[in-house]
């Protein structure tokens, strides 16, 4: 497609994308000609993929891909209609028992998205005489859906419990109700949200206690059952979130907790309300996927043990892999972190001229100067693949003068 002229409408746009490309910052997307793969190939290139949230292989799993195949010649490929007019299939509802059962809440239900749940979720639970008290990093879902809310937003610093009481303090006079939330997983520094401290504040102020657990969904926890079973919390979180769209390998998001919780939803939450449910094979390919994590515990196993030999090899090898002036990771998320935006965007962009596939994050995704490669780790992996993409670290960040 060949570029039109452009409208004066529109002009500010383009000053923006100028603005990007100033700094270095402007990205094209990346085109994935094959599997979502530990080696498959970007814009036609053959990679190690290390940017995938595909944690477990189950993206294209077998197994998922036939149950996704038997659901669509049984049931067709669309719902036809949102949850509350008619596009409620029994297969949806048997995902939800599936995960109540696994996440051993009372009751669950499926949206869209993990962004869709989050911002559905804390949208419908709260208004303008509430509110919110919020870990500066929690994911842009959790900032929509509070802003959607009309409830007044207190950010606490970064996984900062005295600084969360203290706001807690400051508002116990007033009336409104007050939710704290925090992510699981933090999804730029792998670090794990202090569920356990949160959930005992929340608990002292009769505050609503909320977890998204997206990053924390099969990783954390037994069998992958996210960060309140990591923590031993089951029954002081309210409400959990998690994502069908990384471990799991196919996308939505859920949110357990109570019966009421869930009925409420199921009346008030607006992407249930208003947008069109999963097709058939996506429900199946998700309960398929929870089979596995009850099954096949050692995929979560090889997932940890990648995980540490990486991380143990990138400190060796005398990379910032944060834990310094940012959080130290506690996951598979592997931030390197690099500095200035620009000299990250080209780090990412040589490794993947030599065969490594790692993201670039700068401003405003992460604060300025903290710049950044993300890697994250899977269970398919294999440790040749992995030696090769350190080496491939090494020689480049050696070429550019990173360290
Ligand atoms: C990815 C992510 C989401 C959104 O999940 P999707 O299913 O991709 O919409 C929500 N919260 C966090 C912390 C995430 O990392």
């Amino acid at each position: 497609m060949t570029q039109a002229p452009p409208r004066p409408q529109l002009a500010h746009l383009t000053a923006a994308l100028d603005e990007l490309r100033a700094k270095g910052t402007h990205f094209k997307l990346r085109i994935l000609d094959d599997q979502q793969a530990p080696v498959c190939h970007y814009d036609g290139r053959q990679v190690i993929n290390l940017a995938s949230n595909n944690y477990l292989g189950l993206a294209n799993d077998p197994r998922l891909i036939e149950a996704a195949l038997v659901a669509t010649r049984a049931f067709g490929v669309g719902s036809g209609a949102v949850r509350t007019i008619a596009g409620t299939m029994r297969i949806h509802m048997d995902l939800e028992e599936k995960i109540a059962r696994f996440k051993n809440v009372e009751a669950c239900v499926v949206f869209q998205s993990g962004f869709a749940a989050n911002a559905g979720t804390v949208s419908a639970i709260l208004g303008k005489e509430d509110f919110i008290l919020s870990d500066e990093l929690n994911h842009a879902s959790i900032i929509d859906g509070a802003r959607l809310s009309r409830a007044t937003i207190k950010v606490f610093r970064h996984k900062d419990i005295a600084h969360c009481e203290q706001l807690l303090q400051e508002l116990a006079t007033q009336p409104g109700r007050k939710l704290v939330i925090t992510d699981g997983v933090f999804s730029m520094d792998g670090d794990i949200g202090p569920v356990d401290k949160l959930s005992a504040l929340a608990e002292k102020y009769g505050a609503i206690m909320m977890v998204d657990d997206a990053h924390a969904s099969g990783v954390l926890g037994r069998n992958g059952r996210g960060s309140v079973d990591h923590f031993g919390m089951h029954g002081k979180v309210d409400i959990q979130v998690g994502t069908l769209s990384k471990a799991i390998g196919a996308l939505g998001g859920y949110v357990c907790g109570s019966y009421d919780l869930i009925d409420y939803l199921y009346h008030r939450a607006r992407p249930f309300l208003f947008s069109t449910s999963h097709p058939p094979s996506v429900a199946a390919t998700c309960i398929a996927a929870f089979d596995i994590l009850e099954q096949e515990p050692e995929r979560i196993q090889r997932l940890w043990s990648n995980t540490h030999y990486f991380q143990g090899e990138l400190k060796r090898l005398g990379f910032n892999i944060g834990g310094v002036t940012t959080p130290a990771t506690e996951t598979p998320i592997t931030p390197i972190i690099v500095g200035e935006g620009r000299a990250a965007m080209e780090f990412s962009r040589a490794l993947f001229d030599e065969g490594v596939m790692a993201t670039g994050i700068a401003f405003p995704t992460v604060p300025e100067r903290k710049a950044r490669i993300r890697a994250i780790l899977t269970s398919e992996h294999t440790r040749a693949q992995l030696d090769q993409a350190l080496e491939t670290f090494e020689r480049v960040a050696r070429r550019l003068g990173i360290r």
